[in-house]
């Protein structure tokens, strides 16, 4: 048993994570600022595991001694990276400087969730981790593009001065039950506009593509990178291989909900990707690991959770 932190663990992925580690028998502590993640969402745990609300970007409160430290905290989803971007930077980079100390204090292990913008808008493609990205550093997803590339070189610098155990994962585009309805991904949008029976909203031609990962199988990535040994630091890619385009995951999405709502065409945000494709090598070498659940399953999956909550 271990002494766990999961820093935005009342977030989509941050709590997928903790009932994994529940499940394990871990002792868990979970910090948050609630900014994007709510307390539903760890509602079922409340009894097993402590919760700290806290914002990483502030001096972080007296905490006991940790084995391991997950640093999830950040918002994940473009309207919410870019409704206050300097905050958003903020809690890339001084957050993760906080999260760092605290780890260099306790000596424990530090994981980073890091992202597939990190590529930005990639000219290599499919992307591997030795791709240094094509990153606007002005535009208008840079706070979290740039942020997020500054915790790398932190989480770097840090492993290099102080010998902290570090650990890595780039996170190409995941979904799945308690992605929050409003905050403007794709998938959850497409779904709940379906179900509502609104028009699906398509930005751009939606000849765009994204590649998939299911939560579960992403969250058991997470862990077999925590467990690998002290020389595995990443960055390593966890990801979905499989790539759609915005049109076909519109399709699929209507074929799963037996819906026939009409597309509806928005213009393309700016520095909008387009393409986006781990290579998983990697991953697949080191942790042993690969997706199993496949884009028509993990809808299914995630239209019945919707279900239960919208309207
Ligand atoms: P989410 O918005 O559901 O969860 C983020 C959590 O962090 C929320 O609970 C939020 O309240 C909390 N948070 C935000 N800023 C904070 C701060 N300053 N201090 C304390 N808590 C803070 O998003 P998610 O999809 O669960 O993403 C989790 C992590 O994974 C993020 O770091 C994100 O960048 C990364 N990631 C996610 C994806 C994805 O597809 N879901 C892809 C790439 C990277
Ligand atoms: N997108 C879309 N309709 C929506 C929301 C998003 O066509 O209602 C597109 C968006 O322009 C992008 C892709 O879907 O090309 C993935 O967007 P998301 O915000 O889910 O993730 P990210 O852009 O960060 O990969």
């Amino acid at each position: 048993m271990s002494r766990i932190l999961v820093t935005g663990g009342a977030g989509f992925l941050g709590s997928h994570l903790i009932d994994r580690l529940v499940e394990q028998d871990h002792e868990v502590v979970c910090l948050d600022n609630l900014q994007t993640g709510s307390l539903e969402n760890i509602k079922h745990l409340e009894s097993k595991i402590t919760f700290i609300e806290h914002d990483i970007v502030e001096a972080l409160p007296q905490l006991r001694q940790f084995d391991e430290i997950y640093n999830l905290a950040c918002p994940a989803s473009p309207i919410h990276y870019q409704a206050d971007p300097v905050h958003t930077f903020k809690t890339s980079v001084i957050g993760a400087m906080n999260i760092l100390e605290l780890a260099r204090q306790t000596g424990a292990k530090v994981f980073q969730a890091s992202t597939s913008e990190v590529y930005g808008d990639p000219l290599v493609h499919p992307q591997p981790e030795q791709y240094w990205g094509h990153v606007n550093p002005i535009g208008i997803r840079s706070c979290y593009d740039e942020g997020k590339r500054g915790a790398e070189t932190l989480f770097f610098d840090y492993a290099r001065m102080y010998d902290l155990e570090i650990k890595i994962v780039r996170i190409f585009n995941t979904y799945g039950p308690r992605m929050d309805a409003r905050d403007g991904r794709v998938v959850s949008n497409f779904i709940v506009q379906s179900l509502q029976n609104r028009p699906l909203t398509v930005y751009g031609d939606g000849k765009q593509s994204r590649s998939f990962c299911y939560v579960d199988d992403l969250i058991e990535g997470f862990l077999r990178m925590m467990a690998s040994p002290k020389t595995v630091t990443g960055p390593i890619n966890l990801g979905n291989p499989n790539e759609f385009t915005m049109l076909e995951l519109a399709e699929k999405v209507l074929k799963w909900t037996a819906n026939e709502t009409p597309l509806q065409y928005h213009e393309l945000p700016q520095d909008d990707p387009k393409q986006r494709q781990p290579i998983i090598d990697q991953a697949n070498i080191i942790l042993n690991w690969a997706p199993k659940v496949m884009l028509d399953e993990g809808l299914q999956k995630t239209i019945e959770y919707f279900k239960s909550v919208v309207a």
